[in-house]
């Protein structure tokens, strides 16, 4: 702590030992020592003593104990010259206040004092019950304890009002010059008590104790911690009570010395005020633990950054209903009002991390034209960037996260997405647009569903949305390096090197019985998660879609099948795939959801395989364009022959193995070759397979099976030389 804070804490905390000092004596001069000492509605006396010291305070006579340890507690003030470490002087004399403060406050019960109109002093066991579960439970993010009025009235309501946005109890307390910031509130008309989560407690310093030591009876009730258990105690406080303490204007050593009491039960403090030194060291809090903020406007965005508070939003604010019952919905064309992307025009989708002071939680802009502008049953272009910040997020998430956007904008009705990264394809409903659904509205979804199921690592999201062409195909340019670098970060593992694999279920909403298998050198179908996402996923979420299956014996390791996987895709397809091999598209091959990049399908007549990627609109030699073939493919089932996979999976290593790999690819889309060509040139130089890229045919020169044979011969391609396919 600087030196000047802590000089303030330790006065601020003489003076509250003093004034404990000379209530006592008063006291038990005029009423005696035997005289009962106890808060209205409690079981545990003074519970801020009794977490802390373990003594049961019954009389006046106990808190004699009590207040001699806290003179015993009190540092000496740090002079100009002398600079020692200061925290563990700072928390002493911190400690020290709020067992003063307690002794104070329960000598003015004994003596009758009453409490001011509007405000209630102490808060009783029956609050803690009905919202202190709440606390540590979650349902409530965090409290807040407001010091002082506020510079003006607007930036008081302001500042509740962000505060009870996110179900925040707020606690007001102290003055300045006589004036609390619940006289500001009330002037202006806002309404407190605890329905409102708004509730004053006293209007001076000492209301600080009524605020921590409800806080510190979370720790006895709902931690099971013994009274007397300091360490777990305050342990507690810090790791699952999310509160805060919010000051406004200059701090005077009365709120410095509750503040580092505050402060040693990790509840952070934050100023408005320019002349506040701040106190960064994490350990005590859990972070920061006397952070500045002059910005009103990012106020209450700090305290729940610096105190780690998870807000969660329960309903999501959009006209048309929101349920995992509506993942698996389809939008025919005759109900669609527009679509985006697929074959029709450019649509990206990318999440990315930001530092936590680049963005602002709950932003949401929308540039380009509007569902309600847009030409019914047409196309528009979309991009969607969604910017994410905390403090636990890592750049390996970024791919999960993002793969998310797929089932979140699912299960709004009437909105269906499909794809991933730049190959979205989206629809939305003409009778959502009718209840009201703008594009505003994917940023709402997005904003509450990454909050609340991502809350663990991300602490802010903001959703840019675009429908402007020339930023749509900017984003996509951005885009597609940061998809590379995800792809690239797996390139040089092989699946002999890890014992385990990730399963990936996500897609099971429109496919029960699919399950995708991710290997190091077979990505998932949809191309968006590769071995590590699958790692990384079960990290975030051990719960969630992608479990670590252990291999185990192997029944066939050039087709790909182990005993482990089969057991695992056996439970999960329920019951429904009894053997899988993971590089065969003949012999029990993985089954396909709807998401995959391309397909391979069988082209018995040329001995080969040919794949097609979901942009290529056109014939193929088989007759049957991807749509036709998406539709018989799809679905989780097993269809030997017909394998849907992500597009990097041509290059790998393990690309049909099972059939002889890549020497029996004879046509793919130009397109698509292109794309791959390099990817294609390495894995082909390593076979040692020359000019084969080029021997693959494209549909410039063949789109029937007649003209793809005249090709095959014409450039001798390897595949007719090989074994017979069936
Ligand atoms: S396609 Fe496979 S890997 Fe991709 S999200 Fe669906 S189940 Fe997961």
């Amino acid at each position: 702590m600087s030196r000047e804070v802590i000089a303030g804490v330790i006065r601020g905390a003489r003076r509250s030992v003093e004034e404990a000092e000379s209530k006592l004596a008063q006291a038990i001069g005029s009423k005696g020592e035997a005289q009962k000492v106890q808060f209205p509605e409690t079981a545990f006396f003074l519970p801020m003593t009794a977490a802390l010291l373990g003594q049961d305070v019954k009389t006046l006579a106990d808190l004699k104990p009590v207040v001699a340890h806290c003179r015993e507690l009190l540092p000496q003030e740090p002079t100009e010259h002398l600079w020692l470490p200061y925290l563990g002087d700072g928390l002493d004399a911190g400690i020290a206040t709020l067992l003063a403060l307690e002794a104070t406050c329960a000598i003015r019960y004994v003596n009758g004092e009453p409490i001011e109109q509007g405000f209630t002093g102490f808060i009783s066991d029956t609050i803690l019950r009905e919202l202190g579960i709440q606390l540590v439970d979650g349902r409530m993010p965090g409290f807040a304890a407001i010091l002082g009025p506020a510079p003006s009235n607007a930036i008081a309501v302001k500042t509740v009002r962000e505060l009870q946005k996110r179900s925040i109890l707020t606690f007001l307390l102290c003055n300045r010059d006589g004036k609390s910031i619940r006289d500001q509130l009330v002037a202006e008309g806002v309404e407190l008590g605890w329905d409102t989560y708004i509730v004053p407690v006293g209007r001076d310093t000492h209301s600080a104790i009524y605020v921590l030591n409800w806080a510190m009876r979370g720790a006895l009730t709902f931690g099971g911690h013994k009274k007397g258990d300091w360490r777990n105690c305050l342990k507690y406080c810090r790791d699952r009570i999310f509160a805060f303490g919010i000051t406004f204007g200059p701090i005077p050593d009365d709120w410095y010395a509750v503040g580092a009491g505050a402060i040693a039960m990790g509840f952070p403090v934050i100023s408005d005020h320019p002349s506040t030194p701040e106190v960064r060291p994490t350990g005590v809090t859990t972070y920061e633990a006397l952070v500045r903020q002059t910005d009103y406007e990012q106020l209450v965005p700090t305290c729940i950054q610096v105190r780690g508070v998870k807000v969660k939003v329960e309903a999501i604010d959009i006209p048309v209903s929101y349920s995992p019952a509506f993942e698996g919905e389809r939008i025919r064309r005759e109900d669609m009002h527009v679509q985006f992307g697929g074959k029709y025009s450019h649509a990206v989708e990318l999440l990315e991390s930001a530092a936590l002071d680049q963005i602002t939680d709950g932003e949401i802009i929308v540039r380009g034209k509007d569902l309600d502008t847009a030409q019914v049953g047409g196309a528009m272009d979309l991009g969607i960037h969604v910017r994410v910040a905390g403090r636990k997020m890592k750049a390996d998430f970024e791919g999960i996260l993002e793969r998310q956007v797929h089932r979140y904008c699912n299960e709004a009705m009437g909105f269906m997405h499909t794809g991933q990264r730049d190959q979205i394809w989206c629809r939305i409903s003409k009778a959502a647009v009718a209840a009201g659904f703008r594009l505003k509205h994917i940023g709402t979804i997005l904003h509450a569903k990454v909050n609340n199921e991502y809350g663990g690592i991300v602490d802010k999201v903001a959703v840019a949305i675009t429908t402007n062409g020339n930023e749509v195909a900017a984003l996509a340019e951005h885009a597609r390096p940061i998809y590379d670098a995800r792809d690239e970060r797996v390139a040089g593992m092989t699946d002999e090197s890890v014992d385990t694999f990730y399963s990936c279920t996500l897609c099971q909403s429109f496919a029960p019985n699919h399950v995708c298998m991710i290997t190091p050198e077979r990505l998932g179908l949809c191309g968006a998660y590769n071995w590590l996402d699958g790692q990384a996923a079960y990290e975030i979420n051990p719960n969630g879609c992608n479990q670590p299956v252990l291999k185990g014996r192997a029944v066939n390791a050039v087709t790909g099948e182990w005993e482990g996987v089969n057991k695992f895709v056996n439970q999960h397809s329920n019951g429904s795939v009894e053997r899988f091999s993971a590089y065969s598209l003949m012999q029990n091959p993985m089954t396909s959801c709807g998401c995959f990049e391309c397909i391979i399908a069988i082209v018995p007549e040329a001995n080969g395989v040919m794949v097609v990627n979901r942009e290529y609109a056109g014939d193929t030699p088989i007759g049957m364009p991807f749509s036709t073939l998406a539709g018989s493919v799809g679905g989780g089932a097993q269809t030997p022959g017909f394998l849907g996979v992500g597009r990097l999976y041509l290059s790998s290593r393990k690309f049909i193995a099972g059939e002889g790999g890549l020497p029996r690819l004879v046509w793919m889309p130009k397109e698509l070759k292109e794309h791959m060509r390099e990817r294609l040139q390495k894995r082909a130089a390593d076979l040692k397979l020359e000019g084969f890229v080029d021997k693959i045919a494209d549909e410039t020169v063949a789109t029937t099976s007649e003209q793809l044979l005249e090709h095959l011969a014409k450039v001798d391609h390897p595949a007719l030389k090989m074994n017979s396919l069936l």
